[in-house]
């Protein structure tokens, strides 16, 4: 890389900026590409022939016929072209995928450190229509700030783009015609969440097992390896079924209907976590085989773990139960052929050496607003002023928040930021409920108008980013870092 940014035929003397070495690239036509910051802004440059095919100003430097292009949507489109290092692929099939939500779009590079230090494949596109809708934000944006990220860094091992939690069709469909690389099916809406608090009799009552469920799962033994070993009595598989066959018809509507043609281009994870009801083992081993007598082709599975998966905070509940129920989930993903996928994945310090462990180094974890956080930390360490004021306004929208999240805030658990000292705010983010209420306030924060119709932060917040990117980065890897660090020596 030094070599070939040695090589650059570029006269720095003519333009002023600051060259991101790592971006430097050679084209085919023996022109050449790079990103630079100037006046404050990145931009990327093209050198040769092929620079017109990039929209922006035309200048000459040295031989070269130059054009300096913004990182616009029309711009990443013939990035991905030119260099298909910057557009994503599968990444659920290696053994290590990390997703990593990032909901300002300027995250990327922290992740990329972060995840270059293991052996890790990141998904750096990944946000469900509900960060979406909260941000303002769309699919074209999201991808685009993964590519511009990883030209800059010059990260060449593939990462994936994840349209997560999609729940409609035309979701999916979105998310695939702009080459999103990972579909994942939120089936939240066909899981029954009163089952489990019906009595046996209630359950026999409503589902009547047919003879073909019944010589599939009843007096038999489900060897999963390595001693793990799956029954079904009537009233469970009654409950199976009650539960999620609806579910199982969705998935495979879904995949017959957009996937099926495309398993090479695109992984596919079903998610059946949102629900109040954790997935026991045994109906976990249902949904699989059900799917699989369906001829449905998985990458990964999300089942809602026993204990709460709460936003940005660490795992609630028993690690013990924990530890003994993953082992199994991580068995039957096994021997069905897929890998498990963790939700909600940020700061679950306490369970990660467990996932790590029994999944056996093969897992997928989901990460998103914990970057958001960092962000936020951020701020509270070099704009006290700014911080308060964005606290007590997320403190007026976490009402509404709560509609979208859900979370056992106590705000009234949170030290008022007014009598606080300004070195004590970051320690605000190691306390969960101040990093609940920053967590899923995000969308008022950012997208939020006074009475003309300006930003209340919005502006503010991203030229404070923009001005602290180092220290950003600096903190999004050593988090993210040690989320990695765990899992992988489990
Ligand atoms: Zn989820």
């Amino acid at each position: 890389m030094d070599n070939t940014m040695k090589a650059l035929p570029f006269d720095f003397t003519q333009y002023d900026c600051r060259l991101y070495p790592a971006s430097v690239n050679r084209m085919d036509d023996g022109g050449w590409a790079f990103m630079a910051e100037k006046d404050g802004e990145d931009l990327l440059i093209v050198m040769g022939s092929q620079a017109g095919e990039f929209k922006g100003r035309s200048f000459r430097n040295g031989a070269f016929n130059c054009v300096e292009a913004s990182l616009s949507a029309a711009n990443a489109k013939t990035l991905r072209k030119k260099f298909p290092f910057t557009a994503p692929v599968p990444v659920l099939r290696r053994d290590r995928s990390f997703g990593l939500g990032d909901r300002l779009g300027i995250a990327g590079e922290g992740h990329l450190q972060a995840v270059d230090e293991y052996n890790a494949y990141p998904v750096l596109a990944q946000q469900s229509i509900r960060e979406l809708d909260l941000t303002h934000r769309g699919y074209e944006d999201v991808l685009d700030a993964a590519s511009w990220a990883v030209f800059r860094h010059g990260y060449r091992k593939g990462f994936g783009a994840d349209g997560d939690h999609l729940k409609k069709p035309e979701e999916v469909e979105y998310a695939l015609e702009l080459g999103f690389t990972m579909i994942t099916l939120d089936c939240s809406e066909h899981i029954r969440s009163d089952v489990n608090d019906m009595s046996p009799e209630q359950a026999a009552d409503e589902c009547l097992l047919t003879d073909e469920l019944k010589e599939c799962y009843l007096d038999q033994h489900f060897d999963v390896g390595e001693g793990n070993v799956i029954t079904f009595d009537e009233d469970s598989l009654r409950r199976c079924v009650l539960i999620y066959s609806k579910a199982v018809e969705f998935v495979s509507d879904i995949f017959k209907k957009y996937i099926s043609g495309k398993t090479d281009q695109v992984d596919f994870e079903v998610s059946i976590d949102e629900t109040p009801t954790p997935t026991l083992p045994l109906q976990h081993y249902f949904v699989a085989n059900e799917l699989l007598k369906r001829g449905v082709k998985i990458a990964t599975l999300a089942p809602r773990f026993c204990g709460e998966f709460q936003k940005g905070v660490d795992y609630i509940g028993d690690v013990d139960r924990f530890d003994s129920e993953m082992k199994v989930h991580a068995a039957i993903a096994r021997h069905f052929g897929y890998k498990l996928s963790i939700h909600s994945g940020s700061d679950k310090f306490s369970v990660f050496s467990s996932i790590g462990k029994h999944t056996k180094g093969r897992f997928h974890v989901k990460t998103a607003g914990t970057s958001w956080l960092v962000a936020m930390q951020v701020v509270a360490e070099t704009d006290p002023y700014l911080y308060r004021e964005v606290h007590k306004y997320a403190l007026t929208s976490f009402e509404k928040a709560q509609k979208y999240y859900h979370v056992s805030t106590d705000i009234t658990k949170i030290p008022d930021v007014d009598t606080m000292e300004d070195k004590d705010l970051p320690g605000l983010f190691s306390q969960n409920d101040a990093r609940q209420l920053i967590h899923i306030t995000y969308g008022f924060i950012l997208s939020d108008k006074d009475d003309k119709g300006n930003f209340l932060f919005r502006d503010r917040l991203y030229a404070l980013w923009h001005k602290n990117k180092e220290l950003y980065v600096k903190h999004l890897k050593e988090h993210i870092g040690r989320h990695l660090e765990l899992l992988c020596e489990g």
